[in-house]
């Protein structure tokens, strides 16, 4: 199985639907923790920590990822980032967590709809690989 770094290589970058757009249509199924009008929240299928779960706006809206945002995005970012102090609350990470956004092929991208990795319930290290 090819690794995430080779899933980000291989990604071509671009603003077609992604296998998100099938997850929040319920095309295909995902492990859904959280749900509102404007944000979903899933478990990752692929953990790289006990708690690893990706954080996505319903509608891209040309964010196909963090490097592709205007001003137009100032509240679905805002919503995303709180969303994201809610789902940690709610997987009981009181000690910690780490938000991830990766962009780009050298960001190690793979999907190009803007997420958000929460990861926890483990100790995380610094620097990141
Ligand atoms: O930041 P990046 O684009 O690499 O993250 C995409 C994430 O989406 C990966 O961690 C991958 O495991 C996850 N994924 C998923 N369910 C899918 C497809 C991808 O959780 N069906």
């Amino acid at each position: 199985m090819a690794s995430e770094k080779d899933a980000a290589l291989a990604a071509v970058p671009s603003d077609s639907p992604t296998i998100f757009d099938k997850i929040i249509k319920k095309e295909i199924p995902a492990n859904i923790v959280y749900e509102d009008d404007k944000v979903l929240a899933f478990r990752d299928i692929a953990p790289q920590a006990p708690v690893h779960i990706v954080i996505i706006p319903k509608v891209k809206d040309g964010l196909t990822g963090i490097s592709k945002a205007e001003e137009k995005h100032y509240e679905i970012l805002g919503r995303l980032l709180y969303t994201s102090k809610l789902v940690a609350k709610q997987e009981g990470l009181e000690d910690g967590f780490r938000l991830v956004i990766n962009d780009g092929p050298k960001g190690c991208q793979s999907v190009y709809h803007l997420h958000i990795h929460l990861l926890g319930g483990r100790q995380m290290n610094w620097p990141p690989g």
